[in-house]
Parts: structure tokens; C-alpha cells; sequence
């Protein structure tokens, strides 16, 4: 009987926990779950909430209810991970053992790593953020707004071209798009860095005279001056920042041997193992694969490492479909009930269709739906 250990309930520890537990026997294995908070929370879902198109209360869903009766799952917060022992230490100290481990403990926006981004700034990175977001906006009486990516790497690369196009259009609808200016600024030299997403999303900002402000890579905040300054030298002055803050890997993994400094943990691309340990994989926003972080990301990620698992249990060949090819797939809403969807793996990039009606409402019923095809997925 082998104990196999999820660190994460969320998108990436739901999907690997639920596949196991359909794929092998009870008297094969033990799986169990630790996650740090009771909730899972649909992500996704945020980019709504501060133009009050969800209930940040109706995105939340017990852990317990999205996993198969027989996985084990215990709340709590991974402190330490010792793999030399096989086993995790937990914040009330106790340990759990495993034979097989997979990190899916996401990532996390850290708005601290800028200087008066936390007190210059806003986002709707977390349930908190994107409510506190929700009430500034209901006060918002026009101004110079400033939305931007304030640094690398972070999650859903798209939402905040997407939160812009969306306040963009919640804005004319208040009857304040004449009083509001808005500028979009991203870290590279193009307002997205894939090509083809770039070519569609750059016109959109034009028409809807939204500024551009590309090479902008955030070093300051100065809240008091309300002026964003770029180590390009470009100084912004706001009057209501939006900035997504750099994100880290969580704080167990941040400078482990099996991570980098920042928490991401090195990943094979393609068998998702975590460096040279044979037993440990990580998947989702934790890795440091260069591919988008999201969920979509940790779906298609998930069930190459149940595979590998089932088959090292049972001393079963590799199968073809025990590799990740970098499949990603993400909508990109552009306002106006309008989306277009981004699809691509490693070897084929993204190729867009022009945004339209149809898959703005398949990202809708998709956000509904979200409970039902994904974290309680078994493929
Ligand atoms: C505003 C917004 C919009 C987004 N839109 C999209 C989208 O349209 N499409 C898309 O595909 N993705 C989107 N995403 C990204 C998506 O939500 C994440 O990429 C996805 O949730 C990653 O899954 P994960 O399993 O890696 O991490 P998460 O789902 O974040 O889960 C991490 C889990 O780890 C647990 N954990 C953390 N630390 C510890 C610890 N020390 N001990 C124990 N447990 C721990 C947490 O409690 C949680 O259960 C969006 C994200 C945001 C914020």
C-alpha cells in the first residue's frame, strides 16, 4: 500500500487527487490531500467581482466537497518539506509521510517585493483584493486611471488586458468614460508576450483610446505623489492604480533545493518531475515552466503525472500520453460581450480568432460549469 502525498486542494491537487483515486484500488494506495485552506477558490471568477458581475462569496467551494470520498484530507499548512525523510512538516508539527509527492500549492502575489505597491495599489489577484476593488470602483468618479502588469511572473497572463477592456466598458456604461483616462502598461515591448495575442489585443486598446505604456517594468510606487515610476525612467501619475503584483512561489519552497529562490520548483517540461526526484512531481502555477500560469495549465498538466504514478505502482510501462506538451487554453474576454480564445502547446503558438459574441458566452457558462468539468475531473 503506497501513500501518495498532494500538497494543494486547489485547481492542480483537486484534478491529480480525483484521477488517482478513480484510476487505482483502495488497497493500492492512500492518497491524501493537504491544504492550507479549507476553501477552494475559482480564481477566475475575480476579474467579475469589482465590476460587481459576481458574488466574490459564490467563487468558494469546500475542499472536502470536490474530492472522491475516499481521498484523506487533512487542512493545514505545509511549513517544511524534507525529501531526504519523505515527509512534510506541518504549522502544528506534525508529519506526514509519502512514497510519492505532488507540489500544486500555486502561487502568490506579492506586492511587498515593489516598493509602496501595497500602499499605492490595487488588484483582483486575491477574494480580499478584488472586493476592496469592487468598493473603490463604486466610488470612482473619473481620474487618470493606470492598469498594468507590475512584474514577472504572474498568473492568467491575459486578465489584465482583459480587466482593462472590462473597465474600460464599465466605465462608459457609468457615463465616465469623457472624465477618465486610462493607460495599459506591460514589462516587455509589446502589450502581451505572445505575438499573436499582442496583434489582436493592441488594436482593441487603439479604438477604445486606452494609452499604451510598454517597456514599463515597476520599481516604485510613490502613494503619497500618486506617481508609478518604471526602471525605464517613465513616470506615471494616477489617481487609482491597478497593478498585478509580481508573484512567488509559496514560502516552504522559496530557496528549497528542489526550487529556486522565489519558490518556483524546477520542473521537467515534460514529465513534470521536480529535478531529479524520481517520486516528486509539481504542476500548475508552482513550477517554473515557462508557460502560462493557469488553470487550464494544471489541467492538462494533471493527469500525465497520475499516469506516471498509477504505472510506477503497478510497474507498468510509460504510455505516450505520460508526457506534457505545454497544452494551454485560455479565453481572453474583450468587453462589450466579446472574447477570443487562446490555444497552444509547445510546439504550435496561438492562433486567434477575432473576438466574438460565441465565446464570450462559452466563457461565461464555462465559469458556471467550472465545479462540474475541472477540479472534479478524472481523465
Ligand atoms: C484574476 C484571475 C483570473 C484568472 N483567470 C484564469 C483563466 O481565465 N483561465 C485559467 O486557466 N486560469 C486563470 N487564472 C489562474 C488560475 O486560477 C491558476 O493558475 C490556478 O488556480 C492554478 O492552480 P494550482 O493548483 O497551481 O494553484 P491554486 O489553485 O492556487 O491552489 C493552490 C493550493 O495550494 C494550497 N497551499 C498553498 N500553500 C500551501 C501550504 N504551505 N500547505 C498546504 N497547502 C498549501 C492552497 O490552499 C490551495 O489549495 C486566473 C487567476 C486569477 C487570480
Amino acid at each position: 500500500m503506497k501513500n501518495i502525498l498532494i500538497i494543494g486542494g486547489g485547481t492542480g491537487g483537486c484534478i491529480v487527487a480525483n484521477t488517482l483515486a478513480k484510476k487505482l484500488d483502495d488497497d493500492e494506495a492512500q492518497i491524501t490531500v493537504i491544504s492550507a485552506s479549507e476553501q477552494h477558490h475559482y480564481q477566475p471568477g475575480w476579474l467579475y467581482v469589482p465590476f460587481g458581475r459576481e458574488d466574490a462569496r459564490s467563487l468558494t467551494r469546500p475542499v472536502r466537497s470536490l474530492l472522491k470520498k475516499q481521498i484523506n484530507l487533512l487542512i493545514g499548512k505545509v511549513e517544511q518539506l524534507d525529501n531526504e525523510n519523505q515527509q512534510v512538516i506541518l504549522d502544528n508539527g506534525d508529519t506526514v509521510t509519502y512514497d510519492y509527492l505532488v507540489i500544486a500549492t500555486g502561487s502568490v502575489p506579492c506586492p511587498q517585493d515593489i516598493p509602496g505597491l501595497s500602499e499605492g495599489g490595487n488588484h483582483f489577484y486575491t477574494e480580499k483584493d478584488s472586493f476592496a476593488l469592487y468598493q473603490i470602483l463604486q466610488e470612482f468618479r473619473g481620474g487618470k486611471v493606470v492598469i498594468g502588469v507590475g512584474g514577472l511572473p504572474y498568473k492568467c497572463p491575459v486578465a489584465p488586458l482583459e480587466f482593462t477592456f472590462l473597465f474600460e466598458e464599465f466605465i462608459k456604461e457609468k457615463g465616465l468614460r469623457d472624465k477618465t483616462e486610462i493607460t495599459y502598461t506591460f514589462p516587455l515591448n509589446a502589450v502581451f508576450n505572445i505575438p499573436s495575442v499582442a496583434e489582436v489585443a493592441e488594436p482593441i486598446l487603439q479604438e477604445r483610446n486606452i494609452n499604451i505604456e510598454t517597456f514599463f517594468n515597476l520599481e516604485e510606487v510613490k502613494a503619497d505623489e500618486k506617481k508609478a515610476l518604471s526602471l525605464e525612467g517613465t513616470e506615471l501619475d494616477y489617481d487609482l492604480l491597478i497593478m498585478i503584483p509580481p508573484h512567488r512561489g509559496v514560502p516552504f519552497l522559496q530557496g528549497h533545493d528542489i526550487a529556486d529562490a522565489k519558490g518556483w520548483v524546477k520542473t521537467n517540461k515534460q514529465t513534470l518531475h521536480a529535478g531529479d526526484h524520481k517520486n516528486i512531481w509539481a504542476l500548475g502555477d508552482t513550477t517554473d515552466i515557462p508557460i502560462s500560469k493557469a488553470g487550464s495549465t494544471a489541467h492538462f498538466e494533471g493527469p500525465v503525472i497520475a499516469k506516471q504514478i498509477v504505472a510506477d505502482i503497478r510497474g507498468q510501462e510509460l504510455g505516450e500520453d505520460c508526457v506534457y506538451e505545454g497544452h494551454v487554453m485560455c479565453f481572453l474576454e474583450t468587453g462589450y460581450s466579446k472574447a477570443s480564445i487562446i490555444d497552444f502547446d509547445y510546439s504550435s503558438p496561438p492562433v486567434l480568432k477575432a473576438p466574438n459574441a460565441l465565446m464570450h458566452y462559452q466563457k461565461m457558462a464555462f465559469n458556471k460549469a467550472y465545479w462540474y468539468l475541472i477540479p472534479t475531473a478524472t481523465i
